[in-house]
């Protein structure tokens, strides 16, 4: 999150009242992570008196000091040694009286009606970790230890101000020992409201699956359970892991069957960084972030293949273990295999009543609630930061902060799309943007929409005046707005993912952005299936001044499943009716082949799409590498970017059709040099890599054009396209050294994750505009 100066009131020493007291209001994510004992001792290191407290709002501040003074060396000590979760975002000075306090005291909290930030959850701290190894300490070994740094946060508040009975340790009383470090302001765990020890916190318990008998050994009999091939379900912050050995090719196919998951890579949570790089490699940045207190997992290049855990594919995701429990576990275990567990398509259970036994030999739960779910985030490194696949545990709820021309005084409340989806509520200057909640085809997921819904709606205090969907009359999303009773906006789905990243940017209103929009499917304006799009935005509309040429999308969404569909679509597209024999479509029974053909000749089933993730599957099948049906989105162009040689410097041909509005890319000769190419036998590297080049290069040639007639030089990378990191860091290159500015998102994914916070934004600046 970036970090908001001090307003400009705050930085004049002429307006920091000078005197022998003063009133502040803090603002940001500042309770819940050791900000009223740090200001304790800060004052006390000043020789000031008076008290704080958390306010509704964030935390007011009472100093009075002897001396006359502007208490400035005092602010800059807090910017400087403020504790690593407390993010400051404004500072609001008010004159006040001496009243000769004595002492400086933490009052007791105030309930309020504003905005108040929270902090993600945070992996366990140094401090924690050596108290939990050391057999000398009272919290030797136990599994919930945690303190103002550190710990769960998000996903076991029920409600603001984030005390201890908002949240899931309500039910555990404190003993006395606790009782004193949380009453000290001098201790580390002064006010850490999940604080527990053995002697009053909560247990772990582990019970065969399917009798629910419980078994003795806790922890240590659990990872026995693991090392023996066993599958386990083991509860964490946000949800239930499900857990086995992946050196076991036995228990992996287990896990595998249970998930209905052939393919799917499988993360890993390793015991330590040196693990991790016994079997992939590891970058400093990509150590740092393995190693950060957000504890994603990172996707990283294979260095030792596990054989069943990202089968087909060059990288592998790793994490570290972020609670004490997953450090206890994996202190005799290496590595384990750490997945969600959900059945196929649901969201992650957090509750052993959600089936959670069918799926496993034995459970490792405990007796702390988990109020949300929330799935460990994912991400890699690409250039000089992070991309995100999903933004979710460790990160959420970190507030987006609006720039100032778009603030507007209603509450807003945005749906997203269909797949991948989000929400985002707005409320004073800021927007937060729900975890990763899946696919709302499902059902289950819709319930875990509309729980999340109520959930930031409850925690923030957001009353929405106006609703935002995506265009789509037919998602779930669009109805459940439509519902609402609500004034509505509906933001195409391409402009919403520009949107984005114009918002995280803090784009000026009167600029202009060229984004490149390219994912799977979008509902277009038309109507039409769009995902390869060139977008002229700004925060109030956009023009559709670029595409690439529809071919037909045989047999609808099936077509998305089956890539050989879209093999066969662009191959009519590139020849006509004489299509030349390709080896890979060999593989597809004539009959079926054929009346696909019909079907594309004819139109029927066939709507038209402008997808660019459609045109990877096609390559990628071309090519040899995708197979017939996919398990899971992106899997074919995944292939393809795996085996895709990244420097590689010839493209193919392709046409820029600039004849009529809007412009168009055709890809049908760069087809036909594919083509060309496997019939030479030419490697897959080379023909991904040249693939890519080819793109990164027709996505240049656009942003050449649109910058000679409009004078746009600021172009976005967006769409679910651009997780791909070959084509995002060749785009990148191509682009930056042409003298364009790159945007592209950072601190949210370019996948459907982001329509929501982009909504937000076109809500924002039409409520404006209707001034
Ligand atoms: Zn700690
Ligand atoms: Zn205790």
């Amino acid at each position: 999150m970036k970090q908001k100066k001090p307003p400009a009131r705050a930085k004049e020493p002429g307006l920091r009242p000078a005197g022998r007291a003063v009133r502040i209001i803090v603002g940001g994510v500042v309770q819940g992570v050791g900000f009223r004992p740090f200001l304790y001792r800060l004052a006390d290191r000043f020789g000031y008196t008076g008290w704080v407290k958390n306010i509704g709002s964030g935390v007011e501040i009472h100093l009075e000091s002897e001396k006359r003074t502007d208490f400035g060396p005092f602010f800059q000590a807090l910017e400087k040694d403020k504790p690593p979760l407390v993010r400051v975002e404004s500072l609001d000075f008010r004159p006040a009286a001496n009243r000769g306090h004595s002492g400086f005291k933490i009052r007791k909290s105030e309930e309020g009606d504003s905005f108040v930030f929270i902090s993600p959850d945070i992996a366990t701290c140094r401090a924690c970790r050596s108290e939990i190894a050391d057999p000398g300490e009272r919290r030797h070994r136990y599994p919930f230890t945690n303190c103002t740094d550190c710990g769960p946060r998000y996903t076991i508040v029920r409600s603001l101000p984030y005390d201890r009975p908002k949240t899931t340790m309500a039910g555990f009383k404190m003993c006395r020992d606790c009782r004193r470090e949380y009453e000290d302001p001098a201790d580390r765990r002064y006010h850490a409201q999940p604080i527990a020890c053995p002697a009053c916190g909560p247990q772990v318990s582990l019970k065969e699956a399917g009798s629910g008998k419980q078994i003795a050994g806790g922890i240590e009999t659990a990872a026995g359970f693991i090392r023996k091939g066993k599958i386990l379900a083991v509860k964490g912050l946000g949800g239930f892991h499900l857990v086995c050995n992946p050196l076991s090719p036995g228990a992996v196919r287990r896990l595998r069957a249970i998930k209905k998951r052939q393919r799917k890579p499988l993360a890993l949570m390793a015991r330590d960084i040196a693990t991790v790089q016994e079997f992939a490699y590891v970058s400093p940045a990509e150590r740092r972030v393995l190693l950060s207190a957000n504890r994603p997992i990172v996707l990283l290049r294979k260095k030792k293949d596990i054989p069943g855990i990202a089968p087909h594919l060059d990288e592998v995701g790793f994490m570290l273990p972020y609670t004490p429990l997953h450090h206890l576990l994996l202190e005799r275990l290496d590595l384990i295999v750490a997945t969600s567990s959900n059945p196929k398509d649901a969201p992650i259970a957090k509750d052993e009543s959600e089936g959670i036994a069918g799926l496993c030999d034995y459970i490792l739960t405990h007796d702390r609630p988990i109020q949300t779910r929330a799935d460990d985030s994912v991400l890699k490194l690409a250039g000089d930061g992070p991309l995100f696949l999903r933004r979710a545990r460790g990160y959420v709820p970190y507030p987006q902060r609006v720039p100032a021309h778009l603030r507007r005084p209603e509450h807003i409340l945005a749906l997203g799309g269909e797949l991948k989806d989000t929400i985002s509520v707005y409320k004073n200057g800021y927007a937060i943007t729900s975890q990763f909640l899946g696919d709302l085809n499902e059902y289950q997921n819709f319930r875990y929409f509309e729980e999340t819904i109520a959930h930031l709606e409850r925690l923030f205090d957001v009353r929405p005046q106006v609703v935002v969907s995506d265009l789509h009359p037919h998602f779930r999303t669009t109805r459940y707005a439509e519902k609402l009773g609500l004034p509505h906006f509906q933001v195409q789905h391409h402009y919403a993912h520009v949107l984005a990243v114009l918002l995280e940017h803090q784009i000026p209103e009167d600029r202009k952005v060229l984004g490149v929009a390219l994912d799977g499917y979008g509902y277009g304006q038309d109507g039409g299936a769009w995902g390869g799009e060139f977008l002229l935005s700004d925060y109030l509309s956009f023009t559709r001044i670029a595409h690439f040429k529809p071919v037909p999308l045989p047999g609808g969404d099936r077509a998305a499943r089956e890539p050989w569909r879209m093999a066969l679509a662009y191959l009519r597209e590139a020849y006509g009716e004489k299509i030349p024999a390709v080896p890979s479509l060999e593989k597809v029974n004539r009959k079926t082949r054929d009346s696909v053909l019909k079907m594309i000749s004819s139109g029927m089933s066939s709507p038209l799409t402008s997808s660019c993730g459609r045109l990877f599957d096609a390559v990628s099948y071309l090519a040899g590498l995708a197979p017939l049906e996919v398990e899971f989105e992106a899997e074919a162009p995944l292939r393809l970017e795996a085996v895709s040689r990244q420097d590689f410097k010839v493209p193919y041909s392709y046409e820029f059709l600039t004849g009529g509005e809007p412009w168009q890319l055709s890809f049908a000769a760069t087809i036909r040099e594919i083509v060309g190419d496997v019939s030479r036998k030419a490697t897959p590297e080379r023909i991904g890599g040249a693939f890519h080049r080819t793109l990164a290069e027709a996505i240049a040639s656009v942003c050449e054009r649109v910058r000679e007639l409009h004078g746009v030089a600021a172009v976005a990378l967006v769409g679910g396209v651009f997780l791909n990191k070959t084509l995002l860091t060749m785009a990148s290159r191509i682009l930056q050294r042409k003298g364009f500015e790159v945007l592209r998102p950072r601190q949210y994914s370019p996948n459907d994750e982001s329509i929501s916070p982009g909504q937000i934004a076109y809500a924002l600046a039409r409520l404006k505009a209707r001034r």
